[in-house]
């Protein structure tokens, strides 16, 4: 933690009002209840502060494991948490106790649960996953059969709560996404007919909410995640959208580099003239990623977008700040974020180093204080 009286070296600034306009277009796009994704510290953004703005709009948070929902849990937040990994054996009770909602992925996972459900007296809350196609967890569908359902429905001691799939495709292949979602409204139906009749059926991520209108009216339940946070994985509803979290940092010095001087470890860049330089106080550890060293990458000071030389070290970054003369230690830089109509986005950082925009936010370090 940044003690108070020194000033931050880099952080991120957040807006609860973009994130709360990204839940209503989710909510208006979808035609349905939201579970907030919050998995990763909401990418990064901060869960317990993410919830908070949140809880009053969605039905539950989707979480990656236990000790995350306890994070909300024990912040007061009361709405249930969806544990969108499988436990570890020794999670399950503590789970059902909890009052978790919990991915199903074979009968045996559930006899299991209904049997811990008997035991400790506590009703299990169950998801049942299909696995339509993203091959991580869930029932196979030629597992998702008549006898299959007949069971699941007749466990006592457990309550289904939904059924539920995943698109791994749907910002790259439409006609393998519309093909699914038939299969999951057939698998639904299937079960539907055997009396399993839970109320969240639910398929999509950020890119099957804005890219497929196919889920509405039968789906209950949306799963946005990325979108929430200000970015569509589909570069044609970005404007839809507004970017919740700003990153900064500072300038520590500036110097004048001579023409031929290079720039950072292995002096890959080299100045080719007299050139003004200005060192930053964030690099590798701070989760700007290292990868976009060489790679075109750009940091804006005011709304003048400063080129990054040489490659990122663990704890400062070097700019090329001769188009801003006036830069001096203490200034304010924007690593991701707008100033007037000057902007970087997560999604350019992700493109310069090519991975993509969850990987930016969830690389952004504890090192790293958010500033509500
Ligand atoms: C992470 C995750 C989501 C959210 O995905 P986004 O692409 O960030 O919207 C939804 N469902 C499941 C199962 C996930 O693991």
């Amino acid at each position: 933690m940044d003690s108070p009286t020194l000033p931050h070296r880099c952080w991120t600034e957040l807006s609860a009002d973009a994130l709360r306009h990204n839940a209503a277009v989710a909510r208006e796009q979808g035609g349905a209840e939201i579970m907030a994704v919050v998995k990763a510290n909401a990418y990064g953004h901060g869960a317990v502060w993410a919830a908070r703005i949140l809880q009053d709009r969605v039905a539950m948070f989707g979480v990656a494991n236990l000790q995350e929902a306890q994070e909300l849990r024990l912040a007061g937040i009361e709405k249930p948490s969806f544990l969108l990994s499988p436990c570890l054996p020794e999670e399950w009770e503590p789970a059902v106790r909890m009052g978790c909602h919990i991915s199903v992925s074979s009968l045996q996972e559930a006899i299991a649960l209904d049997r811990l459900a008997q035991r400790t007296g506590v009703r299990a809350l169950l998801h049942a996953v299909v696995d339509t196609g993203m091959g991580r967890i869930g029932f196979l569908e030629e597992a998702w059969d008549e006898s299959s359902i007949a069971a699941l429905s007749s466990l006592k001691f457990v309550s289904w709560e939904g059924i539920n799939t995943h698109l791994p495709s749907a910002d790259e292949d439409a006609a393998f996404t519309r093909a699914q979602l038939a299969r999951f409204r057939q698998a639904v139906e299937k079960a539907r007919a055997m009396g399993l009749r839970p109320k969240w059926i639910h398929s999509s991520n950020s890119a099957g909410l804005l890219g497929y209108e196919e889920q509405r009216g039968w789906c209950t339940l949306t799963r946005p995640g990325l979108m929430l946070y200000g970015i569509s994985p589909l570069p044609e509803e970005q404007s839809r959208l507004k970017p919740v979290l700003t990153w900064k940092t500072r300038v520590t010095q500036v110097r004048e580099l001579p023409a031929g001087h290079g720039v950072s470890y292995g002096c890959t860049y080299i100045t080719e003239r007299p050139t003004r330089v200005a060192t930053l106080a964030c690099g590798y550890a701070d989760g700007y990623p290292r990868q976009v060293s060489g790679h075109g990458a750009q940091v804006l000071i005011g709304s003048t977008l400063c080129p990054l030389l040489g490659r990122v070290t663990m704890d400062q970054i070097m700019v090329d700040v001769t188009a801003r003369s006036d830069a001096k230690p203490g200034d304010e830089v924007i690593l991701i974020g707008a100033h007037g109509t000057s902007k970087i986005t997560a999604t350019e950082v992700a493109a310069w180093a090519e991975t993509i925009e969850w990987h930016v936010f969830t690389g952004i370090g504890p090192r790293v204080p958010r500033v509500g």
